[in-house]
């Protein structure tokens, strides 16, 4: 059975000092709430990568990073290699943010490279995709979707593939308080699933899990979570509060 993942980017939020807080308040919530199948994954600034991989270990967290160089090592001041990451116990990096495509230009080909680099040093890309507003509007979403994940993973063999998960975050939903409803992240979360199952084969298909992310919330996530396809969540504001984040992470509906 498919994992379920709620994973936190904190993308460039918090000082040190508050980091640890954030960190220390997750931390308790999940060990009160004692032993869940769900995968709590937390995704600080870099910086802040090695603090929370220390308190991994003692906790029920995974640790992710927000990036990942495509290149091996050398010459490239301020990038971040995956043999770095993998030698601090970081065990996602999430890849393919609209953000980073939009900001620094991360194009599907990059991604492609980027992709293999975290599979061939142990972690699992969470690798994120989805439309714009006006690609939605002119009805190209599920083309646009298919395309990014076509050209970004398709080219990996089925072992590695099984690595991935795979977070839908819908450009016009991220940071705008305007949440796909469930309705339409069900229906983009089975096209998903459906394109995987072509390439890949249903067993495999099934065992991939797909994140929804944009503007998930504590008052959201139960819908979205109870979606038969959505099997958990990418939360960025909302991850830096928490309570709502905790609240997150407790909004599958029960088996
Ligand atoms: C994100 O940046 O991955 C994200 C989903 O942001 P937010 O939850 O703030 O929309």
């Amino acid at each position: 059975m498919r994992k379920k993942i709620v994973a936190g980017n904190w993308k460039m939020n918090l000082t040190f000092s508050e980091a640890e807080e954030l960190l220390s308040a997750i931390v308790d919530g999940i060990s009160e709430k004692g032993k869940s199948d769900t995968e709590v994954v937390l995704c600080p600034p870099a910086l802040y990568l090695n603090m929370a991989s220390d308190l991994s270990p003692e906790s029920e967290f995974f640790v992710g990073a927000q990036n990942a160089s495509q290149h091996e090592k050398g010459a490239y001041t301020g990038e971040i290699s995956a043999a770095m990451l993998a030698s601090m116990e970081i065990d996602y990096c999430i890849l393919g943010h609209s953000e980073r495509r939009k900001y620094y230009g991360e194009t599907d080909e990059i991604l492609a490279e980027k992709v293999k680099k975290v599979i061939e040093h142990g972690m699992a890309p969470i690798f994120c995709c989805g439309e714009l507003l006006e690609e939605r509007e002119a009805g190209s979403h599920f083309e646009v979707v298919k395309n990014q994940i076509e050209k970004a993973l398709f080219d990996l063999e089925n072992a590695a593939f099984m690595d991935v998960v795979i977070a839908y975050e819908p450009v016009w939903a991220i940071g705008t308080g305007r949440t796909a409803s469930p309705e339409q992240a069900q229906e983009m979360h089975a096209f998903i699933r459906k394109t995987i199952t072509e390439r890949y084969g249903k067993e495999i298909a099934d065992s991939t899990s797909l994140l929804y992310g944009g503007s998930c919330n504590a008052k959201n996530a139960v819908e979205l979570f109870s979606c038969a396809d959505v099997d958990g969540g990418l939360i960025g504001g909302a991850s830096l509060k928490p309570d709502d984040f905790l609240t997150i992470v407790n909004s599958f509906p029960e088996d």
